[in-house]
């Protein structure tokens, strides 16, 4: 009779898992969570399935997962195509109005209609939507000292589209391209994008996957993982440039977020199977929590 007793003890096993997941699902049901995928884990076929079926898992027991995108090695892979060379400042794309074309043809007509397929195909269901839709985010041209062309900042974010759909039991999955005053596109920075649209869409959480294990406190060592980040922390740390290039917009978008209302943002290694629904529903805390001071 060992056969059996062996079952037993990989059933206990089986239902702890399910069990410690309780607390986590009964404070997050009903509760939005914004999710910023990019990175390894949107290029790569097998993590993609296993992240996809977080966000379709997290859908079914109750959470409200919004999917915003990036898309850069897509869109540079298709400039280079188009004999363009992609060309970036400090992390950030220089935009001129042939690459916001671009920008667009790819985000909002591949890597979106792509995204929502693949949620289908794991049961979830998924709409897709870029910011114009709905002015649900509008945008100027963003400030600062080097012109990056049709880079945006948000100026405006109108929610209710987003929850409409969230009411109608869809996973909405989000392009961040947006128009400006003039009718004019802009690309935005899908972090920053993430971090401006958490607030108004009243998430409790911001999550965002990347291909490092969070914030470190020395980027070449991955052993430096900083658990928990204050936001007062993480200012010094950007201007100390120990938080440099594709980190600054993750970094920042958390500060937006916590000013805009959210409670907690994480910033996670996409690469780990399952990082998400480690972070969401269990007691392991993985990556970077960015809190309040
Ligand atoms: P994503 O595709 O997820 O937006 P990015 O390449 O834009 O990824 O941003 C993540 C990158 O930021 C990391 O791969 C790393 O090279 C860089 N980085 C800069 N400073 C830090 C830091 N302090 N900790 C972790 N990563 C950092
Ligand atoms: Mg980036």
């Amino acid at each position: 009779m060992n056969e059996p007793r062996a079952d037993l003890d990989n059933l206990r096993q089986r239902a702890a898992v399910l069990i410690e997941a309780l607390p986590y699902l009964r404070h997050f049901r009903g509760q939005t969570v914004v999710v910023k995928y990019g990175g390894a884990a949107m290029i790569e076929d097998a993590l993609r399935t296993e992240v996809l079926k977080d966000i379709v898992l997290l859908d079914h027991v109750g959470l409200h997962p919004v999917v915003v995108h990036g898309g850069g090695p897509e869109i540079s892979e298709m400039m280079r195509r188009l004999g363009k060379q992609p060309e970036f400042v400090d992390g950030q794309r220089v935009t001129d109005a042939a690459t916001v074309e671009i920008a667009q043809m790819v985000l909002v007509g591949k890597t979106n209609p792509d995204l929502v397929a693949a949620i289908h195909q794991q049961g979830g269901r998924a709409i897709g939507l870029s910011g114009k839709d709905g002015a649900m985010v509008l945008a100027r041209k963003q400030s600062g000292e080097k012109d990056l062309g049709f880079v945006g900042e948000v100026t405006e974010v109108n929610p209710s589209l987003v929850r409409g759909l969230l009411a109608e039991g869809f996973i909405p999955v989000i392009a961040p391209i947006t128009a400006g005053p003039a009718g004019e596109t802009y690309n935005i920075n899908a972090d920053h994008f993430a971090g401006r649209i958490a607030g108004p869409l009243g998430a409790s959480k911001l999550v965002l996957l990347t291909d490092v294990r969070g914030v470190l406190r020395d980027k070449s060592d991955p052993e430096s993982l900083v658990s928990e980040l204050t936001a007062g922390a993480a200012k010094q740390m950007i201007a100390a440039k120990q938080i440099e290039s594709g980190m600054i917009p993750k970094v920042q978008a958390c500060l937006e977020a916590l000013e805009g209302g959210v409670e907690r943002c994480h910033i996670i290694d996409g690469r780990l199977p399952h990082a998400l629904l480690m972070e969401l529903l269990t007691d392991v805390g993985i990556g970077t929590m960015v809190v309040r001071d």
